[in-house]
This record gives structure tokens, C-alpha cells and sequence, in this order.
């Protein structure tokens, strides 16, 4: 089946769902011009310093990094934040905020992005969770409490560019020692977590849903996938939205919008 017959045929499942997950991942905000870190040519080009000292993306989204070679840690996150805030929520953001008030009766953002663009583009913060935190929180590096709080200042640190290292970092409120991004890192063991938004999504699949839209997942991290998976052995209906068809291979799912996230999510709109 072609995308616009597979649009066609999703939009119909859509206009009967009455109940709606979205599940977004790297793709969706890859059309914002966020990058995903995942594509190392596209790291390396961005932080060519990190090539010279063999640092790669998962050795600084690490707390490991952030003990060890703390300029370049806080550095990654600043240029991220300003990345972020350089570039805006694409079109596709606001299509899912307009169908969420407009269109179903109840549904929910579950994201593993950090860039914080759901809830930039103004979706309902009691109808969001960012499973992986996000770049615009804070909490204590050594976390001396539970507590994490919201910090949009855009510079937050200095940045020298030619060595990729910053300075001037943000503190903890509670202690005084280093803040870092309230993001999951690799071999993160400090993460405190978002028990509000996380108890939010329970409290959403706690009746059926109608159906899943998963959009943009890298397989490489497959959260969202596994979700996707399991509604769907419940009766859940999932569209899949991605221009690589080998992701499917988790959901397997009989919707697959062969396309990027804004262009289907355009056409979506257009045919529901
Ligand atoms: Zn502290």
C-alpha cells in the first residue's frame, strides 16, 4: 500500500478513535532541526573538540561526565539548550495540540524527547510525559533531594566554542554543588524522575485506548516501541509514522506511514 492510500486508511481509524496516545520519539522534533546524536557524523561535525578527545554523545550524557570532565559535560547540554531555543516546534506540534482539544475525548503525549517541545508549542502539561526529562529542568548533581525545578535561562552557561568546554554552572538550590539537566543519562543511577507526569500517563491507560500514533522512533531507542507493542496485543489500533520501514520490525503494525513526521502528520490532518 502507498503512503496516501496508508494515510487514507489511518485518518479513518483517527476520525472513529476516541481515546489517543501519541508516542513520539527523535523524528518528531528531528523536522525542528533538533539533532539526535544517534548519526555520529552529525555529532563529530558539531562538536569537533569531543572528536579529538574520544568523547562520544553517550560518554557525556553520562553522570560519569559530569564528575569527570564536568566543562565538557555541561557544555554538550548548553549547546543543546541553545540549539533548542534557536530552533522552534514545527507545524506538526500544533496539529497534535489542536486534535487533542479539538478531536478526541482524552489523549496523551508520551515522548522520549528531552527538548521540552511539546510543552513549548503549549500542550497540556497534565497531559504530557517526557519519560527521558528534559533539558529545561534541573536537579542536584549528587541528587541531596528528590526535588527538581525549572530553569529556561537561555544562556545558562558560559560556552567556548573552539574547546567545547563551559563555565559558570548552575547550582543546586537545596546544596550548593552542581546542578544537572532532570534528564535520564546513560548509567544514570541519579535521576529523579517525574512522579507527577508519571503517574499522569498510569492514570491514562488505565482504560482502553482506541488508538496509538507512533512517530519517529530510531529503534535504537525503542521505548516507545515496546509501548506501541503491548497496546496492540490489547486491541489498541497503532500508525506508525517513519520514512525507514525496517523500524516497524517492534510494533509490526498494519498502519505504516512510509513518510517524515510532519509531512504525514499534514496529510493526516488533511484527510481526517
Ligand atoms: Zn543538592
Amino acid at each position: 500500500m502507498d503512503a496516501p492510500e496508508m494515510t487514507k486508511k489511518s485518518a479513518a481509524v483517527l476520525s472513529e478513535a476516541k481515546r489517543v496516545l501519541f508516542l513520539t520519539s527523535a523524528g518528531m522534533s528531528a523536522d525542528s532541526n533538533i539533532p539526535t546524536f544517534r548519526d555520529k557524523d552529525g555529532y563529530w561535525k558539531n562538536f569537533p573538540p569531543f572528536k579529538e578527545k574520544g568523547l562520544e554523545a553517550q560518554d557525556l550524557a553520562s553522570p560519569w561526565a559530569f564528575r569527570n570532565v564536568l566543562p565538557h559535560a555541561w557544555a554538550f547540554y548548553e549547546w543543546r539548550r541553545r540549539n533548542a531555543d534557536e530552533n522552534q516546534p514545527h507545524e506538526g506540534y500544533f496539529i497534535i495540540n489542536r486534535w487533542m482539544e479539538d478531536k478526541f475525548d482524552d489523549a496523551f503525549i508520551h515522548t522520549t524527547n528531552t527538548d521540552g517541545y511539546h510543552l513549548r508549542s503549549g500542550c497540556n502539561s497534565r497531559q504530557v510525559r517526557e519519560v527521558h526529562g528534559s533539558m529545561w529542568r534541573m536537579q542536584c548533581l549528587n541528587a541531596c533531594s528528590s526535588d527538581f525545578w525549572d530553569e529556561p535561562a537561555v544562556p545558562l552557561c558560559e560556552l567556548d566554542h573552539d574547546s567545547m568546554e563551559a563555565a559558570g554552572y548552575p547550582n543546586c538550590l537545596h546544596c550548593g554543588s552542581i546542578a544537572r539537566p532532570h534528564i535520564l543519562m546513560f548509567g544514570d543511577m541519579e535521576y529523579v524522575g517525574h512522579p507527577e507526569q508519571d503517574d499522569n500517563f498510569e492514570e491514562f491507560l488505565r482504560r482502553p485506548v482506541d488508538a496509538a500514533i507512533l512517530i519517529g522512533s530510531s529503534g535504537a531507542v525503542p521505548t516507545n516501541d515496546y509501548i506501541a507493542a503491548q497496546l496492540q496485543g490489547t486491541g489498541t489500533a497503532v500508525i506508525n509514522i517513519n520514512p525507514d520501514p525496517s523500524v516497524n520490525r517492534i510494533a509490526q503494525t498494519e498502519y505504516f506511514i512510509q513518510m517524515k513526521t510532519l509531512e504525514a502528520l499534514k496529510a493526516l490532518d488533511a484527510a481526517m
